[in-house]
């Protein structure tokens, strides 16, 4: 799909995020075999608290539309742009357009941020224990972007499940954060690859000895991940009141 947005919508008495704002495609670039990152300029970049989402709305020279949530991936900064990380679906209709047609310069259209109560800031604490499937690692990604920028000390674990090591999302940096950063705890597992198989009541108890009692609790996947992860970590004595679920699909 092309996208035929030529100009800004007028100001208008609509709050921020319900308003369409023009964006333009700055960067693409390939992430693993199945997820491109995207930067996009846009007035609404440097807005966004981590874990919030952005809806995208791409419209065909017949006029036709469709529009899609993404996680911004990236935190604030002074580039002007927000990334996006789209995991290219067999098929899919706006991830395929990112991840097969998308190039320097296309127009699109962005609302948001969106999604407060699935964000996170420094001044929230932690411990942070957050769980991600896939590409739902997205949002977790800002949160530890963003914890490594403003909170460092707080302690916080990333338990990841991906289904091999080639199709986990930034996993150079996520694997280096573990090395360098004294407070952040990696638990990545590889459903298709390996022996260890999907997260269990194990390597959940092992995340929550690494960091403690957590006071923050993010999930994010699937339906058939953030489920059974949900049970585990609450069968593990958290709280379910302070666990905080985003699903992306089936
Ligand atoms: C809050 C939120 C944040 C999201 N953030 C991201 C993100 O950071 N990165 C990202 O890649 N996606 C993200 N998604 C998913 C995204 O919104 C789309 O659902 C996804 O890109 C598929 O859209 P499509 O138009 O390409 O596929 P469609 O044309 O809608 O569907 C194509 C086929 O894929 C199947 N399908 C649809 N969605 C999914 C899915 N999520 N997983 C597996 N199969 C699916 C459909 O059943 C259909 O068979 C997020 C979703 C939500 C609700």
């Amino acid at each position: 799909m092309s996208s035929g947005i030529s100009e800004i919508e007028p100001a208008s008495a609509e709050p921020i995020v319900f308003r369409w704002y023009e964006a333009e495609v700055a960067a693409v670039t390939v992430v693993t075999p199945r997820v491109k990152s995207v930067r996009l300029r846009c007035a609404i970049a440097g807005r966004q608290r981590a874990g919030q989402h952005v809806d995208v709305r791409l419209t065909a020279e017949d006029g036709y539309r469709a529009s899609r949530s993404y996680s911004v991936a990236s935190v604030p900064d002074e580039s002007g742009t927000l990334e996006l990380l789209v995991e290219g679906l067999p098929d899919g209709e706006v991830s395929g357009w990112f991840f097969d047609s998308a190039e320097v310069g296309d127009k699109l259209e962005l609302r948001g941020p969106i999604g407060g109560s699935f964000s996170w800031d420094g001044p929230d604490g932690g411990p942070l224990l957050l769980a991600g499937g896939g590409s739902g690692v997205v949002p977790l990604l800002a949160m530890l972007r963003r914890r490594a920028q403003v909170a460092p000390d707080i302690p916080a674990a990333l338990i990841y499940s991906v289904r091999t090591r080639a199709e986990a999302i930034a996993l150079d940096e996520l694997e280096a954060r573990d090395r360098d950063e004294l407070n952040f705890s990696l638990f990545l597992r590889t459903t298709r690859e390996g022996e260890e198989g999907r997260i269990d009541a194990a390597l959940v108890r092992a995340a929550l000895e690494r960091i403690g009692a957590p006071r923050k609790v993010f999930l994010c996947g699937s339906n058939r991940f953030v489920s059974p992860a949900a049970d585990l970590i609450v069968g593990a004595g958290v709280p379910a009141t302070i666990v905080r679920t985003e699903r992306f699909g089936e």
